[in-house]
């Protein structure tokens, strides 16, 4: 719809008229806190520890790949011997297989390093280590050779073009014993250096922060930069993170406490469910289900139980090329015309998924893996994503009928369909498990009521804001009414990708006043985005049942300080959790006061804190709060009434 283009082969769509069952909502479900970045060797914190830096920024506008400087001051904290012990001060990351590091290694001292998709495609070394227990500044430039400075010095450098190939999402800074203080990052290769004066910003400058400010911000612990992009906004302190005594000023602390495995990280930050994505652990994908390191497999799913969460295997109803049963049957199961293969990333270009009927045989194999993952691997649930051609005419299992014209023609059967959710949906529930079904704007409500919950927001993948309003793409109504499951009693996940094209921040400030959340996709980062909303709704007792939304007969507000600032509450007898959500997007912030509706929330207001940092906030008699809230933000506050 955002871009209309040609396909090269045949689509086929069927459209039609369904009942809609609706039924209440429950009270709770957990399972919508989820991340897919599961993967094996995630309960081990030195494979795969969640946070090795105290601060983080979004990158994006703040790392030009082309040409480029990074700076800072940095200090071991460590006597000397350990001083050369490896450690990594600075990052740059794009998922968890891109990226550029400088650190201090025990062989050779300060080092770059670019790493992507397995390879390492530049390595410098200076040979020098940093002294223990003094600061250093370190400086790297890339453009048409890559260079690293100590103090000032050209230590080393390497003939290479540019720097990452693809701009990263996020930057890290410090390391568990390595401090960092004043950040700067150009976006020209410099060659001149002041390294003992504090960095100054000047027109080449992309961010500069010294560190030296700590507040809320967004729900998080925030540095305020002099100088970031808009995207970015501010650097984040990680669970773990804190700030010290810098070179000047503050500057980042060592890490406080040991580092957590990425499992122990979801855990941290409030996930109740961890969902194997992408058939990882299946060596024959999608129907086959069979587990393909079974010892790895049963060591992380005890870590996913042992922190209290549910571990989820991810289904659909392809059928691929790799399974052991596809030369027998694939003529007698697949859905025909076969259509597009789905070609998992990991095996491409050798392995290709094709959809298999329901109305075949198919489905008591499949049904069959799913029982018995469950019951051989304590798996807790099911996620079923969804690719399924509208009709098949594969007679051999017996689809598609001849019409009273002669005229073979393809179909589909729903009710078909609802026999066979029903059957999936009993065989999980016998095992006490949760279902979980892929829908992104298709109610197809046979089959649907069979969940316990949706996701949505594939939709929008691939989309960008550009030059039109937020609210012409995902207008407040459209996201009322399909992304939010109140109407049809289905609690519902807004899990639109980042970028596309929301930030993070912004789907959340879409989500949480609609009484959803949105959850993070493929990394931990964007979980810790969401971490302080989620804190927040737990430590009130926030459920879907004491939920008033903003669009409600009595909403929690009397008056707002612009109509596109809304504000739905969770309300329990003499308190309330607030959340007010501003979608003006002329202009930069909406300043004014929230007055609140007594009708809705009885009583006059006693106390009112920021429901992240707790401190108290200043509020009006006349039973209102005033607020400045920027352009897509929220403030969220919880209230005591009397
Ligand atoms: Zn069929």
């Amino acid at each position: 719809i955002d871009q209309p283009s040609n396909f090269s082969s045949e689509r086929r769509f069927s459209s039609g008229f369904q009942a809609f069952p609706a039924r209440p909502m429950p009270e709770k479900c957990d399972e919508m806190r989820m991340c897919y970045a599961v993967l094996y060797s995630d309960e081990d914190p030195v494979r795969s520890p969640a946070w090795t830096s105290p601060v983080e920024y979004d990158a994006h506008g703040n790392i030009n790949i082309a040409q480029g400087t990074v700076e800072l001051q940095v200090k071991a904290v460590f006597d000397a011997d350990a001083a050369k012990k490896g450690e990594v001060f600075f990052r740059t990351t794009h998922g968890r297989y891109r990226c550029l590091n400088l650190g201090n290694d025990s062989q050779d001292g300060v080092y770059m390093q670019i790493y992507e998709l397995g390879q390492q495609l530049a390595y410098l070394k200076t040979g020098k280590f940093l002294p223990a227990q003094e600061w250093c500044h370190i400086a790297f430039s890339w453009g048409n050779e890559l260079k690293l400075y100590l103090n000032g010095v050209l230590s080393a450098s390497l003939p290479y073009s540019g720097s990452s190939s693809v701009g990263p999402a996020l930057i890290r800074i410090g390391g568990p014993r390595m401090l960092v203080d004043d950040l700067h990052i150009s976006k020209t290769a410099r060659a001149q250096f002041h390294p003992d004066s504090p960095a100054v910003a000047d027109e080449e400058t992309l961010l500069l922060d010294s560190l030296d400010r700590c507040e809320y911000r967004n729900g998080r612990r925030a540095t305020i930069p002099t100088k970031i992009s808009e995207t970015a906004e501010y650097g984040y302190l990680t669970p773990n993170g804190q700030l010290g005594s810098g070179r000047w000023g503050s500057g980042t602390a060592a890490l406080n406490g040991p580092i957590p495995s990425m499992i122990e990280g979801y855990a941290m930050l409030g996930a109740k469910a961890l969902m194997f994505h992408g058939l990882q652990p299946t060596d024959e994908a999608c129907a086959g289900l069979y587990i393909s390191q079974p010892e790895a497999f049963r060591k992380t799913v005890a870590a996913i139980h042992d922190n209290g969460m549910k571990a989820l295997i991810y289904i659909n109803n392809s059928i691929s090329n790799f399974d052991r049963l596809w030369d027998a049957y694939q003529d007698d199961w697949l859905i025909t015309p076969r259509g597009q293969p789905f070609i998992p990333p990991a095996n491409a270009p050798r392995e290709k998924c094709y959809q298999a009927c329901p109305r075949s045989e198919y489905i008591d194999y499949f049904f069959w893996r799913v029982a018995s993952i469950m019951d051989e691997f304590k798996v807790d649930g099911v996620f079923l994503d969804g690719r399924m051609y509208s009709s098949c005419d594969n007679a051999k299992h017996g689809c598609g009928v001849t019409d009273f014209a002669g005229v073979r023609r393809p179909e589909r059967n729903v009710w078909d369909g609802r026999m066979k959710a029903w059957r999936l949906y009993n065989l999980v529930k016998a095992r006490n498990g949760y279902c979980e079904q892929h829908k992104s704007s298709l109610w197809d409500a046979p089959t649907c009521f069979f969940w316990d919950g949706i996701w949505e927001g594939e939709q929008f993948m691939g989309m960008k804001v550009g030059d039109r309003k937020k609210l012409d793409i995902l207008p407040l109504q459209a996201f009322r009414m399909l992304l939010t499951g109140f109407p049809f009693g289905m609690p519902t996940r807004f899990c639109s990708y980042l970028y596309q094209p929301f930030s993070a921040i912004e789907n959340c400030t879409f989500a949480f006043v609609h009484g959803t959340t949105w959850t993070h996709t493929y990394r931990i980062n964007e979980m810790q985005v969401l971490a302080p909303y989620w804190k927040a709704l737990e430590d009130f007792g926030a459920n879907y049942h004491n939920f008033i939304p903003y669009w409600a007969e009595n909403s929690p507000a009397l008056q707002t300080p612009d109509e596109l600032v809304k504000v739905s509450a969770y309300h329990k007898s003499g308190s309330a959790l607030l959340l007010i959500a501003n979608f003006n997007e002329e202009q930069k912030e909406i300043s004014g006061k929230v007055h609140i509706n007594p009708a809705a929330l009885p009583g006059k207001l006693s106390a009112v804190y920021d429901a992240f940092s707790g401190e108290e906030v200043p509020f009006d008699k006349d039973n209102a709060i005033p607020v400045r809230i920027p352009s897509f933000r929220q403030a969220w506050y919880r209230i005591l009434l009397q």
